[in-house]
């Protein structure tokens, strides 16, 4: 008789983003004539750069010959596409080699899957608010109890909130995977080289593994912040670096994204090299490797035009972004974030919860934007706005706030 994985059974039934959908549709329902805007969505919607497109398009060429045609690759990725990842780190002094970088379909399968490789008897260690799938991940994998309101049983939550800057303190307990995600998804935040110095301090203390999520690092324009944790003397001992080229090249439907597991990297457990061996062999065991066609495009990326072409698109989203932050200020409202990532993160006026900042927006401006208590217990209060999005639509639903939201 099979028996399915009770633990699915823990998991807080997915609410945010179904919620959204419900709600919208019961106002476009009531209201069939008005026209709903949407900030909400985390996901690009620009047209990929032409030097990317030519990329892709010669990945699909090589194909059509003997010479150039290639099947199974190698699951870690193709050579030139790890030198090219290795090459960038390089710019930032991150000291990477390209046999430490392995080339996936995406970051959120990444950051899924990297649980994996460690024990189940680890504490886990979550920034609160943050991006799901590291949460779910683990109560998947059995190192949770139950959810109540302030969250699951055995998760150890580190609030982000304005009194900290959106950083978490040190956990008062020993952890053993830390999760942290910068520039962060939902807050905007970016962690400076001060604040990752002190957790890889932590971590190295304690023999504890940060799993660092830049997925937003070409978003960082101002040059003291760190673009990736090993800036950070000591970093390639205790962290495993998830990134990914959804948000900076438009590639969220392509799926290209790496992983760095450095030699270095060591558990309570292991020799240096172990780590990066075990993911190795997870990822010949269970994956085949990206597309071919799509690791050509992501050469293109990081060559020379391609950097240059997908860095203005990005200036574009920071742009939105900071539209949407001038025309909330303009109310009086607090936001943070936008600066060095796409998303604005709200306090939401006289003391609104989440959900109900959410009902005014829509009924009174007619914008959809995403409730920050669905990202976690200290999201309560907040508010994420995205900028993503063509730039009349932003325009419209940023001067739709400022003539129509009563504060
Ligand atoms: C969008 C996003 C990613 C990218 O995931 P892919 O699977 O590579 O598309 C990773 N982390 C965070 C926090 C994100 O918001």
């Amino acid at each position: 008789m099979a028996k399915i994985n009770p633990n699915y059974q823990k998991l807080s039934a997915g609410y945010l983003f179904p919620e959204i959908a419900r709600r919208t549709s019961q106002f476009t329902n009531a209201n069939p004539n008005i026209n709903v805007m949407r900030l909400g969505i985390g996901d690009t919607t620009e047209p990929i750069v032409p030097s990317v497109l030519k990329g892709l398009h010669q990945g699909v060429d090589n194909l059509g010959n003997a010479e150039s045609y290639s099947g199974y690759g190698p699951s870690e990725g193709i050579p030139s596409l790890r030198e090219a990842i290795a090459d960038y780190y390089s710019e930032y002094n991150a000291n990477i080699d390209s046999s430490e970088i392995f080339v996936s379909d995406g970051a959120k399968s990444d950051s899924a899957n990297i649980q994996g490789i460690f024990s189940s008897d680890c504490v886990v260690a979550v920034q609160d608010p943050a991006y799901p799938v590291y949460v779910d991940s683990n109560v998947i994998a059995g190192r949770t109890g139950l959810a109540d309101e302030n969250g699951y049983k055995g998760l150890v939550y580190m609030p982000c909130r304005e009194d900290n800057s959106f950083f978490p303190d040190l956990p008062e307990e020993k952890v053993d995977l830390i999760y942290i995600c910068s520039p962060n998804n939902p807050t905007g935040a970016v962690a400076t080289k001060e604040q990752l110095s002190k957790f890889v301090n932590y971590a190295r203390e304690h023999k504890a593994i940060i799993l660092f999520d830049s997925a937003y690092a070409s978003f960082i324009t101002d040059p003291d912040l760190p673009r990736s944790i090993y800036e950070i003397e000591g970093a390639h001992e205790c962290a495993i670096e998830l990134n990914s080229f959804s948000k900076t090249a438009g590639f969220t439907g392509v799926r290209l994204a790496w992983t760095i597991v450095p030699k270095a990297c060591v558990a309570e457990d292991t020799e240096p090299g172990t780590l990066h061996s075990l993911w190795t062999r997870r990822q010949n065991t269970f994956f085949n490797g990206a597309s071919n066609i799509v690791q050509e495009g992501g050469v293109a990326i990081l060559s020379k035009e391609g950097r240059a072409e997908t860095e203005e698109q990005v200036a574009f989203y920071l742009e939105n972004a900071s539209i949407i932050n001038h025309g909330l200020q303009s109310k009086g409202i607090t936001t943070y974030g936008g600066g060095n990532a796409p998303y604005v993160w709200l306090k939401t006026p006289n003391n609104l919860s989440s959900w109900e900042f959410f009902d005014k927006l829509l009924n009174e401006c007619h914008v959809v934007g995403t409730p920050g208590s669905g990202f976690g217990p200290a999201g309560e209060g907040f508010f994420r706005l995205s900028a993503f999005g063509h730039r009349e639509n932003v325009e419209a639903a940023v001067s739709s706030i400022a003539e129509n939201l009563v504060i």
